[in-house]
């Protein structure tokens, strides 16, 4: 290894805070002098750049990724025992939020090639107790959200996206138009984790909507029910994006088209270098979606894993299996009373996927370095 060479990481967000130093100690500061601590400024400013980034009618802030999804699951209604529709292959926040209500959660399969939500998996579960739908757009690639509205249509269901990982993304329909994916549905969550591709310096989330009395809800629920200080309509929780926070994502969304690109660049080379070798699947982009990587997911085939990370670990190059127990799978749902599943393909995907380091300040020589270790490994 060259000794000059960056340490690789899995996600570097101090390189790309150095980049934007300035203007983030500025911002932080500001929010200090005001003392507005809580739904300062920033948050508005923030929470309408968002809404026009969507292009979405309402935008709602809130504490995580996590509550965003379960406050929309709280303002839908949906009653203990009903059923909500969800890939098993995912982070367990998508399905612990369900679980959580006291929903069912009903785990079908997902698409070898975009790992997100398999529409005629999602058809073959519905039930007169099915309400609502939950797609992923995993690793940052859209679910199939044209088929998806259309069997939503077809039973009346709601279709919550979970959009955590996929901010950015463009999802182009059939008749040519576009829409940002978490805009599509009947709510979208989002998720501002350091680690995800719009990233704040501490917890942060966001829920979009195009219903103006869902998103009047959503609001009173993230704020303990209320729309009038101390006078409680209904019951909600405590769901708040900081004015630090804020401050913060204001001026990283403003790169986040940047950030997007440096990401599918990384990606790029990434493909060139694998491209033709038969032990490995690089991701797949289907037509009706880009692709804003916030992980870079491999497929191997006949190649040991584990070795092939031990290998890349003593090489000083991290790798992470996301997930390594699908939700099915979880002991978190066995008091559940679920019924057994099958599902076979997410399974086999949780047995051969290896994630790579992929973030915004990725350089060549990291890169090649990265890509030829891998095939040393592969090829030998
Ligand atoms: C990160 C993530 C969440 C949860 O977001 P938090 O802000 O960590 O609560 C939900 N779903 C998916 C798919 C995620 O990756």
């Amino acid at each position: 290894m060259n000794c000059n060479m960056r340490p690789i990481q899995m996600v570097d967000t101090k390189s790309q805070y150095l980049k934007i130093k300035s203007a983030v100690d500025t911002a932080i500061h500001e929010v200090l002098d005001s003392a507005a601590y809580i739904n300062g400024k920033p948050v508005q400013d923030f929470t309408a750049a968002l809404n026009t980034y969507q292009g979405s009618a309402h935008t709602i802030t809130c504490g995580n990724g996590t509550d965003a999804l379960q406050i929309a699951m709280m303002a839908l209604d949906l009653q203990p025992g009903d059923e909500v529709i969800t890939p098993s292959y995912t982070y367990i926040a998508t399905t612990e939020v369900v679980a959580l209500l006291k929903l069912k959660p009903v785990f079908v399969e997902v698409d070898p090639k975009t790992f997100c939500i398999d529409p005629v998996s999602v058809r073959n579960a519905i039930t007169p107790k099915t309400k609502a739908i939950v797609p992923v757009h995993l690793y940052g690639h859209a679910a199939p959200m044209e088929e998806i509205m259309q069997i939503a249509a077809e039973f009346g269901l709601y279709v919550i996206e979970d959009n955590a990982q996929a901010i950015g993304c463009d999802y182009t329909f059939l008749d040519g138009s576009k829409k940002k994916t978490g805009s599509i549905g009947t709510v979208g969550a989002t998720s501002f984790y350091p680690s995800k591709n719009l990233g704040a310096y501490g917890d942060g989330g966001a829920i979009f909507t195009n219903d103006a009395a869902l998103a009047q809800k959503m609001k009173m629920i993230a704020n303990h029910g209320q729309q009038t200080r101390y006078y409680h309509e209904m019951v909600g929780c405590n769901s708040r994006l900081d004015s630090m926070q804020a401050a913060v994502l204001n001026i990283k969304l403003k790169q986040l088209d940047d950030y997007t690109n440096a990401r599918q660049n990384a990606a790029n080379f990434y493909n060139n270098a694998f491209a033709g070798n038969e032990k490995i699947t690089v991701p797949y982009v289907a037509p009706y979606s880009t692709h804003v990587y916030h992980q870079y997911t491999l497929q191997l085939h006949n190649v040991n894993r584990d070795a092939l990370s031990a290998y890349l670990a003593e090489k000083k190059i991290p790798s992470m299996i996301y997930y390594p127990v699908p939700g099915h799978r979880q002991k978190m749902f066995s008091g559940f009373d679920l019924p057994p599943v099958d599902l076979t393909i997410t399974d086999w995907l949780t047995e051969r996927v290896i994630s790579l380091p992929m973030h915004t300040e990725m350089d060549q020589e990291q890169l090649s370095y990265i890509t030829e270790n891998v095939l040393n490994f592969i090829n030998n």
